[in-house]
């Protein structure tokens, strides 16, 4: 048999999966991340985890095929490059690709975190998943990736799918991306918890134990998804909000596109999909545009956290790279 390996690299977790050719993981781990300034650094950190992951799924290194990285864009993906994400400080024109490949010594493919998601949901989600959908990514960062008629979306410049900087609060929250009210600026993990805090103040923080150290985002946001989970008042008010600013997004997403079905994945509050169907709902009326809108299934990723890095692994076996390939 042989296998190849996906990381997906969120500026806060790697996630690294061995995979064989039918989509089946037979290793995966994931680990937090502590700081990613520095990209050659980060370039030796991968390369020692897909080591460890090939070792420890028991499989002979001549029987991997490749591997592929999903990170967040924008990316130059002719050249495998990694441009300059807003969730990547310090990162300008790292030449991943090429970094990986001289590490490894496998032969090194590099997309879009999102995209490389809805690919690996595309792949191991099965029959359930064949057809047209748009895979939603909450991470560090928000990002889209589309599949289109079984077919990946990639855009001219192979960036399709930015959802995450589409602006949805009118002069809002600073985004990292240079722009005002994007939807990662209001509804990431630490957007989250900063709205929490905005809205409730320090009593709320304090009764869920929210740290509130940068470095201790996704610690909070955790405790946050399940305090609203638990019922909580403020923190299922600040993850409602959130789920109205999503549904209008989708909403937006799916008038374009004419999906049928939006895939929630990533890291989402357990239950999001239904307010976030609550959202849309409420958005549209009696049309027909609405009642088309209003028929789209809002689901969980059937592949999970791990899509990302599942999609990555993908890319090698597909060998190609090239705008509007098949999956
Ligand atoms: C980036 C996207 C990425 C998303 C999720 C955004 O900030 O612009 O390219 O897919 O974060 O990581
Ligand atoms: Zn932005």
């Amino acid at each position: 048999a042989y296998f190849s390996v996906g990381v997906h690299l969120d500026p806060d977790a790697m996630v690294t999966a061995v995979v064989d050719l039918a989509g089946a993981t037979v290793h995966r781990h994931r680990r937090r991340l502590a700081s990613t300034g520095d990209p050659a650094r980060l370039v030796g950190v991968v390369a020692r985890a897909v080591d460890r992951a090939v070792q420890q799924a028991g499989v002979p290194c001549g029987r991997i095929l490749g591997l592929g990285v999903a990170v967040p864009g924008p990316l130059d993906t002719r050249h495998g490059l990694v441009v300059e994400p807003p969730n990547l400080a310090g990162w300008h024109q790292v030449a991943l690709r090429d970094a990986m490949h001289t590490a490894t010594g496998l032969s090194t493919v590099v997309d879009n975190d999102a995209t490389a998601a809805a690919i690996g949901e595309r792949w191991a989600g099965g029959a359930e998943r064949s057809g047209s959908f748009l895979f939603l990514y909450l991470g560090t960062g928000i990002g889209a990736g589309v599949v289109h008629w079984d077919r990946v979306l990639r855009g001219d410049s192979g960036n399709a799918g930015e959802i995450g900087h589409v602006i949805v609060v009118p002069d809002g929250r600073p985004c990292r991306c240079g722009a005002r009210g994007c939807l990662e600026a209001h509804c990431s993990p630490a957007a989250l918890v900063a709205d929490l805090l905005e809205r409730h103040g320090r009593r709320a923080t304090n009764r869920l134990g929210l740290d509130l150290r940068p470095d201790r985002v996704r610690a909070d946001y955790d405790l946050l998804c399940r305090a609203a989970r638990d019922g909580d008042k403020a923190a299922a008010d600040t993850v409602r909000v959130a789920a109205e600013r999503i549904g209008q997004a989708v909403l937006s997403a799916v008038n374009l596109l004419d999906v049928s079905r939006v895939v929630l994945g990533g890291d989402a509050p357990p239950g999001f999909a239904e307010p976030v169907r609550d959202e849309i709902d409420r958005q549209v009326n009696g049309h027909s545009i609405a009642r088309r809108v209003r028929t789209v299934a809002i689901e969980d990723s059937l592949v999970g956290p791990d899509a990302g890095a599942v999609g990555a692994a993908s890319l090698v076996l597909h060998g190609t790279y090239a705008p509007g390939w098949r999956l």
